[in-house]
């Protein structure tokens, strides 16, 4: 058995946290290595439009910047690993962790795991995964072109899904559990203006419809969540924009996090109960979730990590 691979300092995760973490420690000096996870440059990955990346006025699509998000890290000498980490042992000294194609070891971790879409939680939703059920609009819309698509949620993954459907579907139905949209003004007013798109509020998707292996998804069975009566509405396909879940669960039991598995930092700082282990990005955020803040805490991590090394 090879030893583990062992770093001064550890990143896990391949988003704006990570990278500019990655950026931030190697311009110390820290050598860091970075481990990307399965999702090689996170959330930004599955959009299109990112407008409000400052000093990129004319907007940038997220595979793009998240390749210069690469670039500047390599710029700097990060070692960059494809890997996915399955186990921590936080406690060890140095820290230990188990990945998909080999062991690492640290003497500081910075976890910017990030989010994951969260799914609705029905039981049709894991039969029609890959047949016409999807979380990713960007990823996968093209496929269904020229058909009437669904999408559930309210917030601004949603609008910007439904928006960007447009591009494929002569009608898309968004689909929000209650009155009032979580979304941004902004992208709520887009999605309104936008003929194609129909605004269903105050309703579920309690079951999605169809059948295998073709020809897939057919329709859902929406209910009213006012009076609890059911519809049935045709549509081809149907994405899933209902927000993200930390990627904290390697972490469970180990660091303190809230309720909805964010993990906890001290006030003002990116660092955790345990000494030489820092989050930031989304996993640790459940309040901005923004690309600009992930890269900023990613930048404060790299700074608290260096002093904790330094001492
Ligand atoms: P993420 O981008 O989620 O990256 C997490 C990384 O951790 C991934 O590389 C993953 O592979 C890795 N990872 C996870 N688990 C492991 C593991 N066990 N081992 C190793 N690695 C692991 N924000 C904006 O500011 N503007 C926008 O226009 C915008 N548009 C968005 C559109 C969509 C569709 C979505 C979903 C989000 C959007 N956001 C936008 C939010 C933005 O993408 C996030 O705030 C940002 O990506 C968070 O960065 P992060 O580095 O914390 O995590
Ligand atoms: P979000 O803001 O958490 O919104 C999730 C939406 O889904 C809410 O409307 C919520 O309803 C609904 N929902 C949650 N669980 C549900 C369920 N089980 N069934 C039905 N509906 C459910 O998530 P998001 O839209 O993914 O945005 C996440 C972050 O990324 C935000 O900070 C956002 O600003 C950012 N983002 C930014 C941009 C941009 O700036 N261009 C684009 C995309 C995302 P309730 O409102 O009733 O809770």
């Amino acid at each position: 058995m090879t030893s583990p691979k062992h770093a001064r300092l550890l990143i896990l995760g391949s988003g704006p946290a990570g990278y500019t973490a990655a950026v931030y420690a190697a311009r110390a000096n820290l050598k860091p290595v970075l481990i990307t996870g399965i999702a090689q440059g996170g959330q930004l990955m599955t959009t299109t439009d990112v407008d409000n990346w400052p000093a990129d006025a004319d907007g940038i699509q997220g595979p793009e910047l998240m390749m210069r998000f690469q670039k500047h890290a390599e710029r700097f000498a990060t070692e960059i690993i494809f890997d996915h980490i399955q186990s921590v042992d936080l406690e060890a000294k140095p820290i230990l962790l188990t990945g998909d194609n080999g062991m690492y070891t640290c003497d500081a971790l910075i976890i910017a795991t990030g989010a994951s879409a969260k799914w609705l939680g029905i039981p049709s939703e894991e039969k029609f995964k890959n047949f016409g059920l999807s979380a990713c609009a960007t990823c996968d819309g093209a496929l269904f072109k020229g058909r009437d698509l669904a999408v559930v949620g309210g917030g601004d993954t949603a609008m910007e899904e439904a928006t960007f459907l447009t591009r494929f579907s002569p009608k898309v139905t968004l689909i929000h559990r209650r009155e009032e949209f979580r979304a941004s003004k902004i992208m709520l007013d887009r999605a309104r203006r936008n003929p194609r798109i129909e605004l269903v509020t105050n309703a579920v998707v309690d079951e999605i419809l169809g059948a295998l292996p073709r020809p897939g998804v057919t329709g859902v069975r929406l209910r009213d969540t006012r009076d609890n009566s059911t519809r049935e509405m045709a549509v081809g396909g149907v994405f899933v924009a209902i927000g993200h879940e930390p990627n904290s669960k390697l972490f469970t039991g180990l660091l303190d996090m809230d309720a909805a598995g964010y993990i906890k930092t001290l006030p003002g700082s990116t660092a955790t109960k345990i000494p030489g282990v820092f989050a930031c990005g989304d996993v640790a955020d459940h309040v901005y979730r923004q690309a600009v803040t992930a890269a900023g805490t990613g930048c404060m991590a790299a700074i608290d990590a260096e002093r904790f090394l330094a001492h």
